[in-house]
């Protein structure tokens, strides 16, 4: 049985990045990896000269990202700014500009709300303020902090951003916008909101040039040159432990790796409770676990349409939310194959090779058409994690996606016809290749009522010498997506390397 100082299950960009700190101090480490490529979801798949992202389409908080990777020696990518525009019958806005242009914006709009505007962003800067100079420490349990700045946050973050929008807007689009920055009802807290709001308006949403695989690749080459070993296409198969402590992994082809401290960058439901023996938590923390809700999946279109056929000039940036219709969005159980089922739902639109040319072949464009899907309607088609879903899955997958295409073309004249390349991922598609369970894209809940109070660390496990990495180590994405990935992997390797692990 072989032996190292480390072993990290997972090259997501929270594995490789507590892999490269830990090999940076030192410290022997094996990243072992079930896929065969560098970045778990952050990663980009082709099709027939077209190159679509697997999983994150931008980053936020390019700042935290650089600076990490200059710590570990190495250059930062290129980051594009990514523009957001939001559309609703009569109202067309871009949202991703300072706060006070996106007030001007709805001043113009809705004349008569523009009290309530102002005051809604008055808050909304006030919180974003705070948060400009707490660090992610500062937020993680409040450790410690009773200055004005952490004030601010304890006393917002007990306040649904719903009652916020409610006892300033009347206009329900209105209260969409500011409340989810979207077409969507809001349900997270003023605090969560203002957070999007600051990465939105203020820090800015980007694009990584040469594709979202930068940021992982990157921190690959630092853990290789600092002596650290990824292994592609190894999966754990269980965490081996000893008197209750974590103690080594066992691998798919039953080769064993012994260390007394296992990192988790596998999601963290799969980690607890499907790669530890059953009897090591209790059954109420099972339950308890089984229960912590996730944000929900996704369904996405990925296209590649020929320039000359389709009319893209609606969007304004590279990002466009769309509600073609008012009311409720019909819920996925009830939907038909009929492009008038889609009307409702917020529809997210990318002009993806906007970013870059090369992201499509000459004379043609990417595009990615992207709504929120509930895992609990697909499951019943799964193969049963194999690969091999029903029939009916396929159909369905393919109908639904022609309907949301036509759907689609309100907006973007011509989009049907111009298609020659169509790809189709569903929430079966983000459990089965992201990996994640029920295919939930954003880590824990954002709804208010579901992690109430402030961000906890989930990195301790309740068993001792495994630590938990990625998006889901903390109950809020304070850097977003794949910031908190890097900031976890950190975090993680200061508590190995200050022995308190
Ligand atoms: C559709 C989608 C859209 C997203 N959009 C954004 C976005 O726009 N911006 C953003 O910042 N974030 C986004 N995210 C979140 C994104 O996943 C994170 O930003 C970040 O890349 C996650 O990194 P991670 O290391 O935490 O986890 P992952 O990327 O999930 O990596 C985990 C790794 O662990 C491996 N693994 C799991 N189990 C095992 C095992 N038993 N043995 C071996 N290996 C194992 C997996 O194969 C995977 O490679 C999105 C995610 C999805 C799925």
């Amino acid at each position: 049985m072989k032996s190292t100082d480390a072993i990290i299950i997972g090259a997501g960009v929270g594995g490789l990045s507590a892999a490269a700190y830990l090999a940076q101090a030192g410290r022997g480490v094996i990243v072992l990896e079930q896929d065969r490529h560098i970045g778990g979801t952050a990663h980009v798949f082709r099709r027939s000269g077209f190159i679509f992202p697997t999983g994150p389409q931008s980053v936020t908080m390019p700042g935290y990202i650089s600076d990490s990777l200059c710590e570990l020696g190495v250059g930062p990518p290129c980051f594009i700014r990514d523009c957001f525009q939001v559309r609703r019958g009569s109202m067309d806005v871009m949202i991703s500009v300072p706060l006070r242009e996106i007030s001007e914006q709805l001043s113009k709009i809705f004349p008569e709300e523009q009290k309530g505007i102002m005051a809604v962003i008055n808050v909304l800067e006030e919180v974003m303020t705070a948060l400009d100079v707490l660090k992610p420490e500062d937020l993680i349990e409040q450790a410690g902090t009773t200055n004005s700045a952490a004030r601010v946050i304890l006393h917002w973050g007990s306040i649904p951003a719903r009652e916020l929008v409610n006892s300033h807007l009347h206009d329900e689009r209105l209260k969409d916008l500011l409340g989810s920055q979207g077409t969507d009802e809001t349900e997270m807290s003023v605090v969560l909101l203002a957070q999007m709001w600051r990465f939105m308006s203020k820090e800015g949403i980007w694009y990584t040039r040469g594709g979202i695989c930068e940021v992982p690749e990157l921190l690959a080459m630092r853990v290789r040159a600092f002596g650290g070993e990824i292994r592609l296409g190894e999966r754990v198969e269980r965490i081996l432990i000893h008197a209750g402590t974590a103690v080594g992994v066992e691998l798919s082809g039953g080769a064993r790796i012994r260390s007394h401290l296992v990192i988790s960058d596998a999601d963290y439901k799969e980690t607890i409770l499907g790669l530890l023996p059953h009897d090591v938590i209790t059954a109420d923390k099972h339950e308890e676990i089984t229960r912590m809700p996730l944000t929900s999946s996704a369904y996405t279109i990925f296209l590649g349409v020929k320039r000359e056929l389709v009319d893209i000039c609606a969007f304004r940036g590279h990002h466009l939310l769309v509600k073609l219709k008012e009311g409720k969005p019909i819920p996925w159980e009830l939907k038909r194959p009929i492009p008038e089922d889609f009307l409702q739902d917020e529809i997210w639109l990318s002009w993806w090779s906007r970013h870059d040319h090369k992201l499509a072949p000459p004379g043609c464009e990417a595009l990615i058409i992207k709504v929120t899907a509930p895992f609990d309607h697909f499951a019943p088609f799964s193969g049963g994690g194999n690969g091999q879903h029903c029939e009916y899955y396929y159909s369905m997958k393919e109908e639904m996606a022609g309907a949301l295409v036509s759907a689609a073309s309100g907006l973007v004249p011509g989009l049907p016809d111009a298609v020659v390349v169509r790809e189709v991922a569903t929430p079966l598609t983000y459990k089965e290749r992201g990996h994640r369970s029920a295919g939930s894209v954003a880590g824990w809940s954002w709804r208010f009522d579901d992690f109430p109070g402030q961000t906890h660390s989930l990195t301790f496990t309740p068993v001792p010498g495994l630590l938990m990495v990625g998006l889901q180590s903390f109950t809020r994405l304070f850097y977003g997506g794949m910031g908190t990935s890097l900031y976890s992997g950190r975090y993680a390797a200061d508590i190995v390397l200050s022995g308190t692990e």
